[in-house]
This record gives structure tokens, C-alpha cells and sequence, in this order.
């Protein structure tokens, strides 16, 4: 089943939200999407039996990468504007919980439509700390998760790394890389695709236990088969949406020494202001 959603969704991202609130482990979806896949999303979910609204505006994005959690409030426009721009769905079983997110996004009352998409409080009132000072940069939330986190090794299940490249298991931000309740969340998230799908689930485990650098200008950069030893964490390979110099120089030297979370030596370079993070 998560196959197929995943081929009408477009996104594995957004098959395993869907596939969470089609098993009751979450109680509400929110998606952009663009106006031509909206007819297709209507259709899937009136096969599963799913009421779904769409907001009264859109987001005019750069990629739909940029899509946040919660809201991209200094985008948001008509929907009569010309220019393509994602509208938001809300999905829920029961019709109220789908219009009473479109009311909160309305009211941009971030707080109850946190609760109401199945957060836990404590990462909510981190989003909402955050939020003006990360709103005036990408609107992530990478960084401020890492420093608000000690150390730079943390278990798998809350690698969030996946939402760049489509393999999240948590559907949100954490407010930390311990985050107790965000960690029963997403394990629960793993078991249930455990028991409908274990191939997938293993090849999850498999992606989410990897090194991750984050940076804000030069993209993110997955690392496959961490090993930590002294100050040097080596890897087999990098991977990145974005190719350049910093993806080229990690793949031939194999390794790099960590200086702290933030900071790290790469042959002849150091870099700092990044996110460095291993999970496991
Ligand atoms: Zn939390």
C-alpha cells in the first residue's frame, strides 16, 4: 500500500504521513501541492475515504523542497495569482479535523494546528520560539534542533535528514535530537511500516543510520556507513542534492575530523556554521 500511495502522491515523504494517519497514528496531514495534482490527490482520497480541504491561497516557492512543516507565512498569495504556487490540503478522516487545520492555518494559530497535525508540545513550543528568527532565513529548522541538542550522536529514527531526499520518517521538527516524545513517534512510525512493509523498513533503518552535514548555503550531505574513531569520522561515500566542491572533497578524502557539532576539518579546510550529526 505505501507503494502505491507513493506513486499517486508523487513522494514517500508524503506516503508514510498519509499511510500514519491512514493506520490512526496521526491525525491530520497537511500538503502542498500543485493545482494540477489536486483533482488526482482529491481522487486517492476519496478511495480511502478521506476528507480533504484546500486553502484559500497559495505559497509561491522557489522548490517544493522549501515547504515547511507549518506555514510559509511571507509567501502566501491569491489563488488567482498567475504565478504556479503550491495550495496546501488538509486530510483527516473525520471532515471537522481537515477544516478546523485550514481555519487554524487561517487564523495562524501555529500552536493548536501543531496539535492538531499530532505533535508533541514540547516540539511545538520549540517551532514557535524559533520560528520568527528562522523565518527570515530558510525556514528550517536543522540547526537550531542541533544546537539546542548536546553531542552530535543520536538515534536514527530522529534523523529528519530524509525530508531533502525523501525517505522521512518524522514528519516533523523535533525539538531536540533526544526528543523523548518525538523518538516514540517516529519508532512507532517504523514499526507500523515494519508490519506492512519490513523490506522498506529495513531499507529506512539502513538510510536514516547515516552521517549528515547540514549547511544553509551548500545543501546537505548524506554519509553511508559512519564510523566514528578518535576525532575522525570516516565514511564510503557522500551524497547530496547539490554537487560542488564540498560533495567532490568528501568523497576523495573519505573522511573528516570533528572539531565540535558545528565545526569540522576537511583536508586542508575547516568549516564552520554547519551541523554535523551522526545517527544510529
Ligand atoms: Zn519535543
Amino acid at each position: 500500500m505505501i507503494q502505491g500511495l507513493k506513486e499517486s502522491l508523487g513522494s514517500l515523504n508524503k506516503a508514510l504521513e498519509l499511510f500514519y494517519l491512514i493506520n490512526d497514528l496521526k491525525p491530520v496531514c497537511r500538503f502542498g501541492f500543485y493545482q494540477a495534482e489536486i483533482d488526482k490527490i482529491k481522487k486517492l482520497c476519496s478511495e480511502n475515504r478521506l476528507h480533504l480541504v484546500t486553502s484559500n491561497f497559495k505559497v509561491l516557492l522557489d522548490s517544493r523542497e522549501n515547504i515547511n512543516d507549518f506555514n510559509n507565512k511571507g509567501n502566501k498569495t491569491s489563488l488567482l495569482n498567475p504565478f504556479p504556487g503550491m495550495i496546501f490540503t488538509y486530510i483527516s478522516k473525520n471532515a471537522d479535523s481537515a477544516e478546523l487545520a485550514k481555519y487554524l492555518e487561517n487564523s495562524n494559530d501555529n500552536r493548536r494546528l501543531g496539535e492538531l497535525l499530532g505533535y508533541p508540545d514540547c516540539c511545538i513550543d520549540f517551532f514557535i520560539r524559533n520560528i520568527e528568527e528562522q523565518s527570515k532565513k530558510n525556514n528550517d529548522y536543522v540547526l537550531p534542533v542541533l544546537n539546542n541538542t548536546d553531542g552530535f550522536i543520536f538515534p536514527k529514527e530522529l534523523n529528519i535528514a530524509g525530508r531533502y531526499f525523501d525517505f522521512n520518517l518524522l514528519p516533523f521538527f523535533p525539538h531536540s535530537f533526544r526528543c523523548p516524545e518525538a523518538l516514540k513517534l517516529a519508532r512507532s512510525y517504523l514499526a507500523l511500516i515494519t508490519d506492512h512493509d519490513p523490506a522498506l523498513a529495513v531499507e529506512l533503518a539502513k538510510k536514516l543510520a547515516r552521517g549528515v552535514i547540514y549547511t544553509e548555503k551548500m545543501g546537505v550531505y548524506l554519509l553511508d556507513e559512519p564510523v566514528l574513531k578518535g576525532g575522525y569520522l570516516n565514511f564510503e561515500k557522500a551524497s547530496s542534492s547539490q554537487k560542488g566542491i564540498l560533495l567532490d572533497e568528501l568523497n576523495t578524502y573519505g573522511r573528516i575530523n570533528i572539531l565540535d557539532k558545528n565545526h569540522f576539518i576537511i583536508g586542508p579546510h575547516m568549516l564552520k556554521d554547519v551541523g554535523v550529526m551522526m545517527f544510529e
